[in-house]
């Protein structure tokens, strides 16, 4: 397959230099105006390369279609993408650099010396020797999340429209606004997308497929005291401060926090505390990737504190726990050629697939609750987030290759079950 690379990188390029950095705490949505620019210049790219019902919504969801070349129906499956660059660091003024035939040195940004990729820091910069590396100048993050997999659904329908004689089914694109500020979905309509499988292309390391995010929930501890002066106090105050303080330090301190687990470990993450002598809350943030693992530990968490308010007569403990989101694996495997195409084109496009999980939510964990199985496929990107951010000119053409194989294999054994 000759995918148009100078393409690719062209597109890529341009839309990396247009800032589209998200808000966090901002009404209006999108949260800025950078992201209407950017949808609205994207939609124009859409009508010119020959898409149809391009459209562009109220909410700024641009969403657009690559009609059927088959006699038969097979699944219509969408590629999905976040136009918005993280509100961590800086999108505005991005100075791509392309170092060509990467020699395996140190990459040292020229827009800040102390920005240094090597391949210490960056094992899989090893794996790239030879290829060519684009980063910013090191004054700003790249944008390849998710401006890659933007360019890579882009050119992979660029490369269907002038390959007629590849079969593929009914495709469509969504681009979505404020992915960043975990607003990507709030205004998706599954239904009106109308397709039967989806993937976002807003992965990592060429080849990865992430199937599995965290099970999520918060949890509220409220510790209600009794509050009187405290010159008169004795026998007769109860600190919620202090039996709030009590429940943070006893959780473990080796184990079972972000800052102790990696992997596949779960976590119980005391995020936020408030509160005077009458009433103290912590707030926690629990973590696994099964269910039966986050209602371990709520029930774990749940002893600890009601232990912790016996101690002390006169105090009460309240608990609540709400739901935020579930490892999106569960619904996956509802329908496991979602996944498994996806795996198949992968090899196809001449690289070992791998499954992997992600230490937090995506939208299309949420869109697969909301009926639309919907798997993360890689960019090729490393670094999200950050100034030393980076991607292989090579690994993005894999993945415009794997998504063209993806069509046709949905194409090829995909009827709608
Ligand atoms: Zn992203």
């Amino acid at each position: 397959m000759q995918i148009p690379v100078e393409r690719l990188v062209d597109r890529f390029l341009r839309y990396v230099q247009m800032d589209t950095q998200s808000r966090e705490g901002v009404a209006e949505y999108p949260s800025t105006e950078g992201q209407r620019q950017f949808l609205q210049m994207l939609a124009r790219e859409l009508e010119e390369l020959g898409l149809k019902e391009v459209e562009l919504d109220q909410h700024f969801y641009l969403t657009a279609t690559l009609p059927s070349n088959l006699q038969t129906q097979v699944p219509v499956i969408g590629f999905i993408a976040h136009v918005d660059t993280s509100p961590e660091v800086s999108g505005a003024g991005v100075k791509p650099i392309i170092h060509r035939h990467y020699d395996g040195q140190r990459i040292q940004l020229p827009g800040d010396p102390s920005v240094v990729l090597s391949p210490e820091t960056d094992p899989e910069l090893a794996n790239c020797i030879g290829q060519d590396i684009i980063t910013s100048d090191g004054t700003t993050l790249l944008g390849a999340d998710d401006k890659a997999g933007i360019a890579e659904i882009l050119t992979a329908m660029e490369y269907l429209l002038s390959h007629p004689e590849i079969p593929h089914g009914t495709i469509r694109l969504a681009f979505t606004p404020d992915e960043e500020v975990g607003r990507g979905t709030d205004f998706f309509d599954v239904g009106r997308f109308g397709a039967h499988y989806a993937y976002t292309v807003d992965g990592g390391a060429a080849g990865e497929v992430e199937n599995e995010t965290f099970c999520a929930d918060t949890m509220t501890v409220r510790f209600h005291g009794v509050n009187v002066h405290p010159g008169y106090a004795k026998g007769k105050m109860v600190n919620a401060i202090k039996l709030a303080a009590r429940l943070v330090d006893k959780l473990p301190k080796a184990s079972m926090s972000p800052e102790t687990t990696d992997g596949r470990e779960g976590y119980v993450h005391p995020h936020a505390i408030e509160g005077g002598v009458e009433l103290a809350e912590v707030r926690l943030l629990i973590r696994d990737f099964e269910v039966e693992g986050l209602k371990e530990k709520e029930r774990y968490l749940s002893r600890l504190a009601a232990r912790i308010a016996r101690q002390v007569p006169g105090s009460r403990v309240e608990i609540q726990i709400k739901e935020s989101y579930r490892n999106m694996r569960y619904k996956l495997e509802e329908e496991p050629r979602v996944v498994d195409f996806a795996v198949e084109a992968i090899r196809r496009a001449g690289l070992e697939p791998k499954l992997t999980s992600i230490r937090g939510g995506t939208d299309g964990a949420r869109l697969c609750y909301q009926g639309l199985l919907t798997p993360n496929l890689f960019t090729g990107g490393h670094n999200f987030h950050s100034r030393r951010e980076w991607i292989s000119v090579q690994d993005m053409a894999r993945a415009v290759t794997t998504l063209v194989h993806l069509v046709q294999i949905w194409a090829e054994k995909g009827p709608i079950r």
